[in-house]
């Protein structure tokens, strides 16, 4: 359970928590909205910095319009909404959760009648301990695949894809593993419930490609960039089976919540030791020293600032 903070940004107002909305909001019938997962954090120079906001704000826009949800702000707006309700709630470490939705009560299917409404709404969030961090988490292939590439928005982060993610999630706890990983129709990996996966096969840092049905997740590439440009890595976007998985040297996800979480095992699949492997400890480690500023920020990716350093 999360702890909202006092105050969310709503349509470019600051208004309590508790603000409700009506339940015949076309949203919560129909799953049409779109919605983002930002981190904020605390760097050591005592500043706070949205990590790659533009990118996912961006992302936010590209969602809504592969809907035909037209989101009213533009993407300076919608950095700047997101920056306020964190920084008013006066939080450091912390996850940002834009969120587009069709409002007014409404049971048809015109959402062009509804009001478009953007909600920015903030908690306090500091990741894994390095304690679960090494532990991972183990998964299990979903039973239910991944919808085929053409009868889904699946390069959208839309709210009704979750309904699949939450029943994948559910089912794998259920059956005691931590997380599923999602196939396509043609048995090929996809993604988890909401992470990308990729593989370690020899010394090659492997994730399935975009035209899987995957987000197109921005840690994911993140973690391409660190693996290639920063640690030399040979990286690559190419298909992989679940073989692959069971066979590779290491698994592991990606997502904004979650940073880098390797998978020890697969349905009873040990993978590679069973233990958190060189590669994906690497990269966490460079990961974590881009996002706290331990490092210079030669790619702009702490491009937001919340609020300023006081030094350390
Ligand atoms: N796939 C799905 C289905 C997701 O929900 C997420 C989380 N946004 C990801 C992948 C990872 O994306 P990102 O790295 O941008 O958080």
């Amino acid at each position: 359970m999360i702890e909202p903070a006092e105050s969310f940004w709503l349509d470019g107002s600051l208004v309590p928590s508790t603000t409700g909305t009506h339940l015949l909001t076309h949203t919560l019938h129909t799953g049409f909205g779109v919605f983002e997962g930002i981190r904020c954090y605390r760097l050591d120079d005592g500043s706070v910095r949205m990590f790659r906001g533009r990118d996912h704000m961006r992302r936010l826009l590209e969602s809504g319009a592969a809907l035909g949800l037209e989101v009213p702000y533009d993407l300076e707006q919608l950095v700047a909404g997101g920056a306020e309700a964190v920084r008013v709630n006066k939080l450091t470490d912390a996850y940002l959760r834009p969120l587009v939705y069709s409002g007014e009560p409404n049971v048809i299917f015109a959402h062009w009648l509804n009001t478009t409404h953007v909600a920015m709404l903030a908690f306090g969030w500091t990741g894994y301990s390095d304690r679960d961090r090494s532990a991972g988490t183990t998964a299990t292939i979903s039973p239910y695949p991944r919808p085929a590439a053409l009868a889904s928005f699946y390069k959208a982060k839309a709210c009704g894809h979750y309904v699949l993610s939450v029943a994948a999630y559910g089912d794998a706890r259920r059956r005691g593993y931590g997380q599923a990983i999602f196939c396509d129709e043609n048995g090929l990996v996809a993604e988890s419930t909401g992470e990308n996966v990729f593989a370690v096969i020899g010394d090659i840092v492997c994730t399935p490609p975009p035209a899987r049905p995957i987000l197109m997740g921005i840690t994911r590439d993140t973690v391409l960039t660190i693996a290639r440009d920063d640690l030399g890595l040979e990286a690559a976007e190419r298909d992989l089976t679940i073989d692959d998985l069971y066979e590779a040297d290491e698994v592991f996800t990606t997502g904004t919540a979650s940073e880098l979480l390797h998978v020890p095992e697969i349905d009873g699949h040990k993978i590679g030791t069973g233990t958190l492997g060189p590669v994906t400890s690497a990269i966490q480690e460079r990961f974590t020293a881009l996002s706290r500023g331990r490092t210079p920020d030669t790619r702009g990716w702490l491009d937001i600032e919340i609020q300023g350093g006081e030094g350390i």
